[in-house]
């Protein structure tokens, strides 16, 4: 007797099959088995889904047979299906397209027999080494135990906020023991917001838990992955073999039957948020995902965002996350640093580098300590500008500027990538004098060269070098580590102390532990205070602790460690909250104007995108929309608290010489914007066919947007 089987495949973007697809199978197969099923004229990977009673249930003899059943494999479970299927519905994307998104690519190429091949490959798990001595850490600081007893003690969400070098990464680590010790069978997900990160942290895990559980015990799932190692990650993971599976956001959705255990480190890092496709947010999956579980879930952060500070408010207000504080870095001598302003308004005017930072600079690098200069920009300029007419390194094809490149001479893009020479003369006018205007990482690192010329580094004289070694500067952004491998070289050139000052983009500020910087400086920080994004202070408070972060981590280099900051605006609450490294107070000023405003975390929002390749196409699909909404979702519950605003163009306007606009829809609920974005979701598709002739591209859904 056959069997009718749901089975969820990979379908394109926006494909009308919304649900799993029936086929007939020979044997009844558990949901969550994988299966390879026949679509049109090619096979496919599938995973057999749970029965919707609402279905119809369709005329078997139409159905076509499941090809055959991957049962090597013990089926997905019921907690990672619910994971999948709540992460479709809230970010209103098809199951299938989730799903199969969520599994390895690899996988889906693979026969049954080469499966059974790979699975072979990955090794049983090791006896829970009963010879190895247990490995412990460090004896733990008294606030570190503190928060152990808690997490110990308590359940659900936990949110660490703990300054910088405070020891959270340690808590992770024992906790991780406390529950494999526990637990012979237990499983852990531990999260970094960046690939960078991974390796630190792998090395740090393969450290403490190789010796006890083999070296297969710890894996990593990031994108940076061949599609083998991903396999394999992800096989371990799913065979148990991986006790602790260290990821980025895409390691949210790896199989972990026996997750007890979840670790978002720098919960409130925007690369938690996946940018194209699901548009789903890691930190609130492993949020979801740890109740369905049952396991506990940290959030660890310096600076927490403020939906997660608002969470953990104790009492009615938030309640939802325990909050822990781990205020202390570790070590006696290891202070926070000393923040320093600089008020811009009285340096020399057009100073990049304030006279007194510079003295500053010097001084670090006259005791051998080194100088982190931090800048958001990187290439040599933003814009190339003709001095005689009006012409600017317009990008022909979006509404940017193209940025100068001074090492290879090219003008490129940032938004799509067009590159070019830099021209010898001005395109308009034939002017041969054009100019860079502004600065980014590249200019400032040849600034302070110039600057640092006459500086030696002390100690360094020798027979071949009378007069010592000139300093150093080094840089390091996305342009300086394109190449795989670069980033760990000039990292390790930093770490063994042949560069004095270090300029960086954001990159070099996020959880690097550099054990020699003793000065970190952010020399142009004010454009976030004027940006008409909300987020735009959250972001700036939390980079500039990440970067003050970055110094002084070493007890052992006792001089005081500084941040400076320029700014034409030294008063401002930020920099002052900042000074005082006062999360709460900049936190509580936020969250007020925040709802004072109606705005996250007091408001949920969604925005509809759409791209075409005239501004008037995509704004009409939008309009269209919210019209058809109007018109049609009046009787949804909640719908009377659901705003629908015009629509606009993006910011950028134009990439790549496709048209954007986008339209905001939000609501103090919740649960009503939810049920209005499953009502609107049909609308969107009919409407889509209707406007695909008129020269619609694209269109998307980004359920609680980071950026708008
Ligand atoms: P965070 O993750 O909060 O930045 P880490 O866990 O990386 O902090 O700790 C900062 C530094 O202090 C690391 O070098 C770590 O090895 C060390 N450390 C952490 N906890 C302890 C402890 N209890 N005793 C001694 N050193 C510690
Ligand atoms: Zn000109
Ligand atoms: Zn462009």
């Amino acid at each position: 007797m056959a069997h009718l089987t749901p089975v969820l495949i990979q379908t394109p973007a926006h494909s009308r099959i919304a649900t799993a697809l029936t086929y007939q199978s020979e044997h009844p197969l558990a949901p969550g088995t994988l299966v390879r099923v026949p679509l049109g004229k090619r096979e496919t990977l599938g995973v057999v889904w749970d029965a919707d009673p609402a279905a119809a249930v369709p005329e078997m003899g139409k159905l076509r047979a499941i090809t055959a059943a991957l049962d090597e494999l013990a089926p997905l479970s019921s907690e990672w299906r619910r994971l999948v299927g709540f992460a479709a519905a809230y970010y209103q994307r098809a199951v299938g397209e989730v799903a199969l998104a969520a599994l390895p690519p690899q996988l889906r190429d693979l026969s049954a027999i080469q499966l059974q091949r790979r699975l072979r490959k990955v090794a049983p798990a090791q006896a829970a080494g009963a010879a190895a001595a247990p490995r412990t850490g460090p004896a733990l600081s008294p606030e570190q135990q503190g928060v152990m007893a808690q997490i110990r003690q308590g359940e659900g969400c936990f949110l660490l906020f703990g300054a910088t070098g405070s020891g959270k990464t340690e808590v992770y680590l024992q906790c991780v023991q406390e529950l494999l010790t526990e637990r012979p069978d237990a499983q852990a997900l531990v999260m970094v917001p960046e690939i960078n990160l991974t390796p630190q942290l792998q090395d740090r895990f393969r450290q403490r838990f190789g010796p006890l559980y083999g070296e297969d015990a710890v894996v990593s799932l990031h994108s940076g992955m061949s599609n083998p190692q991903r396999l394999r990650s992800w096989l371990a993971a799913h065979l148990g073999t991986a006790r602790i599976v260290l990821g980025t956001r895409m390691a949210v959705f790896a199989s972990m039957p026996a997750l007890a255990l979840i670790v978002v480190d720098e919960e409130h890092d925007p690369s938690y948020k996946q940018q194209e496709g699901a548009r789903y947010s890691a930190r609130d999956l492993a949020v979801y995902r740890g109740r369905l579980h049952g396991a506990k879930v940290i959030l660890g952060s310096a600076t927490p965002s403020l939906e997660s500070w608002h969470h953990s408010r104790p009492g009615a207000e938030g309640g939802r996350y325990q909050r822990l504080e781990m205020p202390s870095r570790i070590g006696e001598q290891a202070r926070l640093p000393l923040v320093r302003r600089v008020d811009m308004n009285h340096q020399p005017r057009h100073a990049v580098i304030a006279p007194p930072l510079l003295e500053a600079i010097k001084q670090r690098i006259a005791v051998g300590e080194q100088s982190l200069v931090f800048l958001n920009r990187r290439g040599y300029a933003p814009v190339l500008q003709c001095t005689a007419c009006d012409w600017k390194s317009a990008c022909p094809h979006c509404s940017a500027f193209r940025v100068f490149h001074k090492i290879d001479r090219s003008l490129r893009c940032h938004h799509c990538g067009f590159a070019e020479p830099v021209p010898r003369a001005c395109p308009e006018c034939g002017n041969l004098d054009i100019a860079p205007v502004g600065r980014g990482t590249e200019r400032l690192q040849e600034h302070l060269a110039e600057l640092l010329a006459d500086v030696r580094r002390p100690g360094s004289r020798s027979p071949e070098t009378p007069d010592g070694i000139p300093v150093h500067v080094a840089r390091i952004d996305a342009d300086s580590t394109r190449h795989s491998g670069s980033l760990q070289e000039q990292l390790a050139q930093v770490h063994s102390g042949a560069v004095d000052v270090l300029v960086g983009t954001q990159m070099v500020a996020k959880g690097h532990d550099f054990r020699r910087i003793t000065l970190v400086a952010a020399v142009n920080p004010d454009n976030a205070l004027f940006s008409s994004d909300f987020r735009a202070p959250e972001r700036l408070f939390s980079l500039l602790m990440q970067a003050a972060g970055r110094a002084g981590r070493d007890a052992a280099v006792s001089s005081q460690s500084e941040m400076w900051i320029q700014t034409f605006q030294p008063q401002h609450p930020l920099f002052d909250a900042l000074k005082r490294h006062d999360f709460p107070a900049f936190a509580a000023g936020q969250l007020q104007d925040r709802e004072n405003a109606a705005l996250p975390p007091f408001a949920f929002q969604a925005l509809l995108r759409a791209e075409a390749r005239s501004q008037e196409v995509a704004q009409a699909f939008l309009s269209s929309a919210s019209a058809a909404a109007t018109e049609q979702l009046a009787a949804v519950p909640g719908f009377d608290r659901v705003t629908l605003y015009p629509a606009v163009p993006m910011v950028v306007q134009r990439v790549a010489n496709v048209e954007r606009a986008q339209m905001l829809v939000e609501s103090p609920s919740r649960l009503a914007l939810q049920n209005f974005l499953a009502g609107w979701h049909e609308i969107l598709h009919a409407l889509r066919q209707s406007e695909a002739g008129r020269g619609l591209l694209r269109w998307a859904v980004d359920v609680d947007p980071l950026a708008i």
